[in-house]
């Protein structure tokens, strides 16, 4: 039984829509907007017959609960008509992990793009590698020419745009036709856009997969991971959640379907945040390149204007060369730029990165120290003000 005001009109709402009305069931809530946070391992059976036929919603506390239920079906309103299920798992690594076990098997080759968050590449080529999956890691800007890479047991194609760290943005849609033409799925790590800003399921992309732990939270309180699958690939994806046990817990759950409720008036300043500190970047003598796909200068700004729609809080820039003791002081300046790994929190972060250690198919050579930031809710004056201390140490260490 819902509630008349649960009924949904039969047109598609907007996706800011959905995001605060998806996944509410007032009449099992008894009234209350938000479900509750249910612990939970055991679920009783009133009878031995509902017992033996396994009969009921829900069954086992891993296999879900009126809290996942509700954060599921966010998701997937989110996600769009292409989106057949959302698995829920305990970190973005976790969700990453877990598709990439549902697709693969003893024998197969995965290409994965060069900008791929690192964690990811150590997954591939550590336990990967040891159950005897091959990985072929490939240039971001490769397109179609992803072709040539491809073997007999190409299985899958893994991007993340834009790029980790590094930000350029891959052409999707030309390597998922490539991929779908040679019969692989596409897994795309969709952290950075969410599914407001990058549709993923709708560009060809097969499994799309985010960090709940960055802009689904929002608040730099939980570690949690999603998994949305195409209807060709929700089968494996739910199957390997079982058997491998994969279940978040449920203040995680619960606090991500918080944060889904505010996500698009947050991306919405993130967005124009990050764009006008990126600009102001690009004006400032000590910086020799902003690397933020929405900039038009941004040689990644054709394909992001024409698959996404809007941008968030993370982008890079590339110092003038500078030595490492005044990149330190700079860092050691700023008070409102946090230095600390993870984002899309309300806080703003600064942390130096260096992609040329690890690269294998691609050369990473900027031209000067990197630093990767994240624009929060601060007002912005402050943000420039404490920039400009920073800068001011930077040049004193000289
Ligand atoms: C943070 C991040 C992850 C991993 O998420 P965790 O919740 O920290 O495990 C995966 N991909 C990208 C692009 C990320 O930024």
């Amino acid at each position: 039984m819902t509630s008349p005001k649960d009924s949904r009109p039969s047109k598609p709402l907007d996706p800011q829509t959905e995001l605060v009305t998806s996944g509410r069931d007032t009449v099992a809530q008894k009234g209350f907007i938000n479900p509750p946070i249910v612990r939970g391992s055991t679920v009783l059976y009133p009878t031995a017959e509902d017992l033996h036929a396994h009969r009921g919603e829900f069954q086992y506390g891993r296999h879900g609960t009126p809290t996942t239920k509700a954060l599921q079906q966010a998701l997937m309103a989110l996600e769009g008509p292409n989106c057949a299920g959302v698995g829920l798992a305990p970190s973005g690594v976790a969700a990453i992990s877990t598709a990439l076990l549902a697709i693969l098997k003893a024998g197969d080759h995965l290409l994965v793009i060069d900008s791929v968050y690192r964690p990811t590449r150590n997954f591939c080529d550590s336990v990967l590698k040891r159950y005897g999956v091959e990985t072929t890691y490939f240039d971001p800007l490769i397109g179609a020419g992803v072709e040539k890479l491809f073997k007999p047991n190409t299985r899958a194609v893994l991007v993340e745009a834009p790029g980790s760290q590094s930000f350029e943005m891959p052409d999707i849609p030309a390597i998922a036709a490539v991929a779908h033409a040679r019969g692989a799925l596409v897994v795309d790590d969709n952290t950075w856009a969410t599914p407001l800003f990058h549709r993923s399921l709708d560009q060809g992309v097969d499994i799309s997969i985010q960090a709940g732990t960055k802009y689904i939270g929002g608040h730099s309180d939980i570690m949690f991971g999603t998994i949305s699958a195409n209807a060709k690939t929700w089968p494996l994806i739910t199957e390997a959640i079982r058997l491998l046990g994969v279940c978040a817990g449920p203040d995680e759950v619960f606090l991500a379907l918080r944060g889904l409720r505010t996500l698009a008036v947050r991306l919405a300043h993130h967005q124009q945040a990050g764009l006008e500190m990126a600009r102001w970047f690009a004006s400032r003598p000590e910086v020799l390149r902003v690397i933020h796909p929405a900039l038009e200068t941004d040689p990644g700004h054709a394909i992001w204007k024409r698959d996404f729609t809007g941008a968030t809080g993370l982008f890079s820039i590339v110092l003038k060369p500078a030595s490492k003791q005044a990149v330190d002081a700079f860092l050691d300046t700023v008070t409102l730029f946090g230095m600390g790994y993870s984002w899309g929190g309300f806080e703003s972060l600064v942390i130096p990165f260096d992609c040329a250690s690890y690269r294998t198919a691609t050369k990473w050579n900027p031209g000067g120290p990197t630093l990767r930031f994240h624009i929060g809710l601060e007002n912005l004056d402050d943000l420039k003000a404490d920039l400009e201390r920073g800068f001011a140490a930077l040049k004193a260490a000289g």
